[in-house]
């Protein structure tokens, strides 16, 4: 699930126990803007609670960061087609040529900011349990914001998807790409009640 730019020479890795992010390109941020998308089934039965977990992986994303995602419903635009300053284009859809795997992002950037972007999601998740497409789907929104993919079992970041919302590493990358986060972010609020469990179930309090 690695961006196509993911080997990139500038990705800087911040690591500590259990909250690790790494950023795609420290020099670019991540837009404020509203975020639309929409959605290419390619004529895949993807299940009405299949497609609302996409809209639930917007949703989870654009309240944290305070960005406002609109669903623009279904289309039959291409991936082939797409230009920065389009919608998100999440295409249902595996190219024969790529390693199989199960979701993979690739961002726009505008002027140094990440605004946009596109999502290949397996067709072989079509029928998947919802909770699946949805952590697929906002691990892959996270690319699109700047992050990296990192190993660390406690990140949604992780490929292996082993959460189901985004962990403190990723809130503290999001927090950094979207310069503290956009008016009405609750990054912050998120990171220090994750903090406060985290402080709880070890006995810290
Ligand atoms: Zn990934």
């Amino acid at each position: 699930m690695r961006t196509k730019f993911a080997a990139s020479a500038m990705a800087i890795a911040v690591v500590a126990s259990g909250c690790t992010f790494q950023l795609r390109d420290p020099g670019v941020s991540a837009s404020c803007g509203p975020l639309n998308y929409e959605v290419n089934t390619n004529g895949h039965d993807l299940g009405s609670a299949q497609r609302q977990a996409i809209d639930q992986a917007f949703e989870e994303y654009g309240a944290l960061v305070g960005r406002t995602a609109t669903d623009l419903g279904d289309t039959t635009a291409t991936i082939a087609d797409h230009q920065a300053g389009d919608p998100v284009l999440i295409e249902i859809k595996w190219p024969s040529d790529a390693p199989e795997n199960l979701g993979y992002a690739s961002p726009d950037i505008v002027d140094g900011t990440y605004t946009s972007g596109w999502i290949y999601l397996n067709p072989s998740v079509a029928q998947a349990p919802p909770g699946l497409i949805r952590r697929i789907t906002l691990h892959e929104i996270g690319h699109l914001a700047g992050l990296d993919d990192v190993i660390d079992p406690s990140e949604l970041m992780d490929p292996s998807l082993p959460v189901d919302h985004f962990g403190s590493g990723d809130l503290i990358g999001l927090f950094v790409t979207h310069n503290g986060g956009c008016e009405g972010s609750t990054l912050a609020r998120t990171l220090i009640s994750q903090a406060a469990a985290k402080s709880d179930a070890a006995g810290n309090n």
